[in-house]
């Protein structure tokens, strides 16, 4: 992809950046259009969570998707975007009540309730206001996922979520209070999914939590089945678009919805994640004692993934068509995790040249802070180098 990043137009913007690539992104959502418009009842949220640069949001929000939100800052993003409210889900383990009264104003199409005492409050700060809150319950599956630890959530001992035992129970209660109405079940078991099977696994617990509410002559509206589609950070090129044609068809095969009943998704990584790179420049080529070290003006501060979960991006010298060498690409922050990869074999680098670091559009750019009093990464649409 070389070829493809308008390296001439780089010179004169301050790295490290993050540049996005909007045909790839507007190519990206056309498919998820195109694979989840096959089933008629499949409506496709994006979570803000992955990326929430305004120029990013404002393409996504011109494709009809709605928003997944995880805090009152979201829910504000989403709005302000354009994002029409009645699109907007909001889930979290932790809403305050500044942030449910945000989404009550606002009149957001669904709450993803975490617990009883997060019920109790929504129930109460409705009522406060004369509303009627639509709930749905953040059912903890007990699905475990195919990936890394620290971002597995559908498991009993993950914080996420009301255990499936509790939600008779739950249910209950909901249907007792004025003020909140029961509209469905959520879940989310994790992120950076690529085993088809995970998700298999999921829809064969939803069926079975959905024959016992029927049991119960219960039918909720809207099944909601979160995000966590994988991409291939390994071969951003090969594969930039992830196979959403076999998500959507996984979820058709195996879920059995109602015929009244709405299937929702919450994808954030397999909209933004390929279309993102991190752009960063060679300070200094300096030789170790048995390696040498590319260290670039971008750190962890910039993309804290690869020290956060040890994750892989891939990375490439744009400025250089000489003979590979082996590298350790490293940031300037004063922490020894502050490294994008060892051992990596780089075009023959030298001083000033420009370092892509790819698949960044997830999990970037919003994760970024001012360690070490960094000023924050800017974020560029391709469109504005043409
Ligand atoms: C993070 C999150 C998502 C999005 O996950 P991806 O892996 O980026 O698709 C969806 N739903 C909820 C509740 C989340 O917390």
């Amino acid at each position: 992809m070389k070829g493809h990043f308008p390296i001439n137009k780089f010179k004169d913007i301050a790295t490290p950046f993050y540049y996005y690539d909007g045909d790839l992104l507007r190519e990206t959502l056309n498919t998820v259009k195109k694979e989840a418009g096959k089933y008629d009842k499949f409506c496709v949220h994006y979570a803000i969570k992955a990326n929430a640069n305004p120029k990013i949001l404002n393409i996504i929000r011109e494709n009809g998707l709605g928003a997944d939100c995880v805090s009152g800052g979201e829910i504000k993003a989403a709005i302000k975007a354009g994002f029409p409210s009645n699109k907007i889900v909001y889930a979290g383990v932790g809403k305050t009540d500044d942030e449910i009264n945000l989404g009550l104003d606002y009149d957001i199409f669904c709450f993803n309730v975490e617990s009883v005492p997060e019920l109790e409050v929504i129930n109460e700060l409705a009522q406060a206001k004369g509303k009627i809150a639509r709930v749905a319950f953040r059912i903890n599956p007990d699905v475990g996922a195919h990936t890394h630890a620290n971002i597995t959530t559908g498991l009993a001992e993950n914080k996420f979520g009301i255990s499936m035992q509790d939600m008779d129970r739950v249910i209950d209660l909901a249907q007792e209070m004025k003020n909140v109405k029961f509209v469905g079940l959520h879940f989310h078991i994790g992120s950076q999914i690529l085993d088809m099977g995970d998700f298999v696994a999921l829809c064969n617990r939803i069926n079975e939590l959905q024959q016992k509410l029927f049991n119960r002559q219960i039918i909720v509206e809207h099944i909601n089945v979160g995000g966590g589609l994988g991409i291939d950070y390994a071969h951003p090129n090969r594969q930039p678009i992830p196979d959403f044609a076999q998500y959507f068809a996984t979820y058709h095969k195996h879920m059995k919805l109602r015929p009244q009943q709405t299937l929702h998704f919450e994808l954030g990584r397999s909209i933004v994640g390929q279309c993102g790179s991190l752009i960063t420049k060679v300070i200094y080529v300096k030789q170790g004692v048995n390696k040498q070290f590319a260290i670039v003006d971008g750190g962890m501060t910039d993309l804290i993934r690869p020290a956060l979960y040890q994750a892989y991006h891939k990375i490439e010298n744009i400025s250089s068509e000489e003979t590979p060498e082996t590298y350790d690409v490293v940031g300037p922050i004063c922490e020894s995790s502050d490294v994008f990869g060892k051992a990596i074999d780089l075009n023959k680098t030298k001083r000033n040249d420009l370092i892509a670091i790819r698949s960044a559009g997830a999990y970037g750019e919003i994760m970024a802070s001012g360690y070490n009093c960094r000023p924050l990464p800017k974020g560029y649409l391709s469109d504005e180098f043409v």
